[in-house]
């Protein structure tokens, strides 16, 4: 799996040698007891960041080509995980920006303007570059921030994300 990581940071977070922030690691977890938990971006207090998975887990959905629907499921956790790790890494947090990072990176547990455009971005090239669809969550990561969303994305992103609940489907 951390191999699998490093080749979707090398495919779709791409960066120089001498700025190499994305080196992640990555860990399963025991997460039966939270069935909402499936993935997680986690920097670690004594340094390195890695992404862990519940290795029980899975979101039931439709199976492609070679892949079944936990194969399919974990990829698209990795990518999910991973922009959180990106904008971690490169998101700028100088005071003076402050109310623009909590608009448009912080809020929704991270799942705010720059993560729902990268996602997105992922999702509609991911056919293409892998040859699977992804389904990251991007709807639901949204509503479960529901009520607390301080700043609305305006109907033109919306449009723009492609927003689409995959549970209604
Ligand atoms: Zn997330």
């Amino acid at each position: 799996m951390k191999r699998l990581v490093n080749i979707f940071t090398y495919i779709f977070f791409p960066t120089t040698s001498t700025d190499a922030k994305m080196e992640l690691d990555f860990a399963w977890r025991d997460w039966r007891q939270m069935p909402q938990e499936v993935g997680a971006y986690v920097r670690l207090d004594k340094g390195g960041s890695l992404i862990c998975m519940c290795a029980f887990n899975y979101v039931k959905g439709e199976s492609c080509g070679s892949l079944n629907d936990i194969a399919l499921d974990r990829l698209s956790t990795i990518l999910h995980e991973l922009i959180h790790a990106y904008l971690d890494f490169y998101t700028c947090r100088c005071v003076e920006v402050l109310d623009s990072f909590e608009e448009n990176v912080a809020q929704a547990e991270g799942h705010g303007r720059a993560w729902q455009r990268i996602a997105s971005a992922i999702e509609r090239a991911a056919p293409e570059l892998l040859g699977y669809p992804l389904n990251m969550g991007r709807f639901e990561s949204l509503t479960t921030a529901w009520k607390d969303l301080k700043h609305w994305p305006s109907r033109e992103e919306v449009e723009g994300w492609q927003l689409v609940s995959r549970g209604s489907e």
